[in-house]
């Protein structure tokens, strides 16, 4: 019997997720073709892409950049159609003829074109940790209103849903859960003397022992806000009680999370910290494919360690705990204020130690909203922005 070969949308191609997920889609032209591929500032990049997949359709945001795209690929008669701006990037991630939308754009503002996959019922696969944190109780209706699937990218959310029961009866409790243990490697900065914190640089946040990302989540894997965003995700994403998801400290990135069950049986996802495994395993889903990820040798890993969080050295995780208990509005406004921190961080004007206290006077000065609708959750996060912005003097 052949098999269908599906159609699929990268929103945010050129990126560190979008060139893995690229890469694992290279290894299966029998499985995959691309349909549309998206960029924000890299016209070349993305031509290169076009060559390379030919999609249908690439988006660009402005038509100057647009202008670059399209005399390239006529050069090198490449068919693709270049559309331009964000409500291209909502056309092509519900597009009729694509099957699977990964979303990975970085940050807030991949919000709506993954709002507008899960509206119009996709396989969304979720990188884009950011859209969930602001939006989870509209996400996750989305998707079960409009029978999309979701399935975790981020590789600690791809080992927890690996290792739940794949038919799940209710709440985690029902199915004998007792904890979600997502692990965190503890970033750049986890045994660097406390007292020097306030003077690493960027590259030096951006310089992550066991995995390459963009420089975002560089950053939030360095202040450990990542681990807050996380544990954030995977509230909504498991349905999972604040008190049920705990955060240990694992600095080989091997065991990439876990679930403890009420038996004592605790289940976990090894391998090598390479982000195309779970690529592969959301493209795939339920059957398995080559990543082109080479085989975890344990004898070479020999030591698995596994540590308490240092609760003060990373005060962001505190944060985000206490903005997802607060509910409503409170993650968006977390969310925000992070994203401004971190941009004001890597342009030099915002110390490493003084991210999570702007966050903070951020958070105490916003009110916080019923995040009923997208217009609600848009307002604060604009608003967040704002006010971060007035505090840094920008
Ligand atoms: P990246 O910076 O390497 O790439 C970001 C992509 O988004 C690029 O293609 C860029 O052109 C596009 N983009 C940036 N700003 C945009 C805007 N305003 N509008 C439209 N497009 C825009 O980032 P990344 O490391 O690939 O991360 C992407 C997402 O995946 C993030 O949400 C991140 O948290 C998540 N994620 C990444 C990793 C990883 O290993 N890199 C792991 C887990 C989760
Ligand atoms: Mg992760």
């Amino acid at each position: 019997m052949s098999r269908q070969v599906k159609s699929v949308t990268i929103l945010g191609a050129t990126g560190s997720i979008g060139k893995s997920t690229l890469d694992v889609i290279a290894r299966h032209p029998d499985r995959y073709r691309v349909f549309a591929l998206t960029a924000h500032g890299n016209a070349a990049a993305l031509a290169a892409l076009c060559r390379q997949f030919n999609p249908r359709y690439a988006v660009l945001p402005t038509p100057q950049l647009a202008e670059m795209l399209t005399a390239d690929l006529a050069s090198a008669a490449v068919q693709t159609e270049v559309l331009i701006g964000e409500s291209a990037l909502e056309t092509v991630a519900s597009h009729a003829q694509t099957d699977i939308v990964m979303a990975a754009i970085v940050g807030a503002a991949g919000l709506k074109p993954t709002l507008a996959a899960a509206h119009a019922g996709k396989k969304v696969l979720l990188a884009n940790k950011e859209a969930l944190v602001m939006s989870g109780d509209l996400f996750m209706r989305a998707v079960r209103e409009n029978g999309a699937t979701l399935l975790p990218i981020d590789s600690e959310h791809n080992a927890i849903f690996q290792s739940l029961p794949q038919a799940r009866s209710g709440p985690l409790a029902a199915d004998g859960v007792r904890k979600i243990l997502l692990t965190a490697s503890g970033g750049p900065f986890r045994a660097r003397p406390i007292e020097t914190l306030h003077s690493v640089t960027p590259d030096e946040a951006c310089a992550h022992p066991n995995w390459v990302m963009g420089r975002k989540i560089s950053v939030d894997s360095a202040t450990m806000m990542n681990k807050g965003l996380e544990v954030i995700e995977a509230h909504w994403l498991f349905d999972a009680p604040a008190d049920d998801i705990e955060v240990v400290i694992h600095p080989q990135s091997v065991v990439h999370s876990m679930v403890s069950y009420s038996d004592g049986s605790v289940i976990a996802q090894l391998g090598n910290p390479d982000m195309r495994t779970p690529i592969a395993y959301g493209l795939a889903y339920p059957e398995r494919i080559d990543a082109g990820v080479a085989p975890l040798d344990l004898a070479k890993v020999a030591t698995l360690q596994f540590e308490a969080l240092d609760a003060d050295r990373f005060p962001c995780v505190r944060l985000a705990y206490q903005a997802m208990r607060r509910g409503g509005t409170a993650a968006a406004t977390l969310n925000a204020a992070n994203e401004v921190a971190v941009e004001a961080f890597l342009a030099g004007k915002l110390a490493f130690t003084r991210i999570a206290p702007l966050i903070e006077d951020v958070i105490n000065a916003q009110p916080v909203a019923d995040a009923a609708s997208l217009d609600i959750v848009l307002a604060a996060d604009a608003s967040a922005r704002a006010c971060a912005h007035r505090l840094l003097g920008t």
